[in-house]
């Protein structure tokens, strides 16, 4: 099950703003909380990499600045999303509880504006630290005890989140046999919406000649290209923004919050809205002089 943390109430947020010193700056966005949620938008966060040292820089980022601006952007959008998914590598490298405990304090703005948030593990989590740190989160009965796998319903398409992590700080990724049954499974089960698929590791590679991250790659897409009600397969892993289509299945690259591994490419996060024939999303990046800032792609979903 990825973690799923709840909205705070107005009780926990006012107890919490009363206790803050800055509390007026913060009742506008209690207003907002209190507006109702665009069923149709869709935070999509990734790769946050989060140290317990709110200082530490990795490749000249300073991954909180970057997390702490993704929150204020998806905070100041227009109108509130449905839910915000981080798809894994929450954490800088190894998945300590103190990293989880600073990823936490930073995406509590989010929770006090009464925004759900949805998590995968990524090859930089623990899944049992993971666990630990974020228990209250945790549902009493999940799918799947091995692994973190959920479906999140949303008003036009249902959410698969997978767990693609194999071993903590090592770069390839494996869903297994038991996952990708109770996907295939999951997926026939709920065939009345599109199903859109999350992962943290990317199933292809930028460089045809390279294979993806995921090792069991070949055997998910046996599972979703059939099954003509899975529209898209997003994942991150690779720190870029790239479109990718195979039989008509969107693959989508989501780009880090945190840092990139190239200067060229773009960080940032993307603003998801969909629509019944597809889903629009909108590239906020950290650098707004960067040609792809503001940049909106649209992705029709492939004929049922
Ligand atoms: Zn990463």
């Amino acid at each position: 099950m990825p973690l799923h943390l709840p909205p705070l109430t107005r009780r926990t947020f006012l107890r919490r703003s009363l206790a803050a010193t800055a509390s007026l700056l913060t009742f506008p966005s209690l207003r907002a909380a209190e507006s109702s949620a665009d069923p149709d938008r869709w935070a999509l966060l990734s790769d946050t990499h989060i140290a317990a040292d709110r200082a530490a820089i990795l490749r000249t980022v300073n991954m909180t600045e970057h997390l702490e601006a993704a929150v204020k952007g998806v905070r100041a959008l227009a109108s509130r999303p449905a839910g915000v998914f981080v798809n894994g590598d929450c954490a800088v490298l190894k998945g300590l509880a103190e990293d989880y405990a600073t990823f936490s304090t930073l995406i509590t703005p989010l929770r006090e504006a009464g925004l759900p948030i949805h998590l995968t593990l990524g090859n930089h989590d623990d899944r049992d630290i993971f666990r630990t740190s974020l228990k209250a989160a945790i549902p009493a009965a999940p799918p799947l005890v091995s692994k973190h796998v959920s479906i999140v319903e949303g008003a036009r398409a249902n959410w698969f989140l997978l767990d693609s992590l194999d071993e903590v700080n090592k770069t390839p990724g494996l869903l297994g046999d038991e996952q990708r049954a109770w996907l295939a499974k999951a997926l026939d089960a709920n065939t009345a919406k599109p199903a859109l698929v999350m992962v943290h590791h990317n199933p292809i590679s930028g460089t045809p000649e390279k294979k993806g991250a995921l090792t069991d790659a070949d055997e998910l897409l046996a599972v979703l290209l059939p099954r003509r009600n899975v529209k898209a397969l997003f994942f991150g892993h690779t720190h870029t923004w790239r479109f990718a289509e195979k039989d008509g299945l969107h693959l989508v690259n989501l780009p880090a919050v945190a840092y990139s591994f190239a200067a060229t490419e773009v960080t940032g996060w993307v603003d998801a809205k969909l629509s019944e024939k597809g889903a629009t999303l909108t590239l906020h990046a950290h650098d707004t002089r960067h040609a792809a800032h503001g940049k909106t792609t649209e992705i029709a979903w492939r004929a049922a």
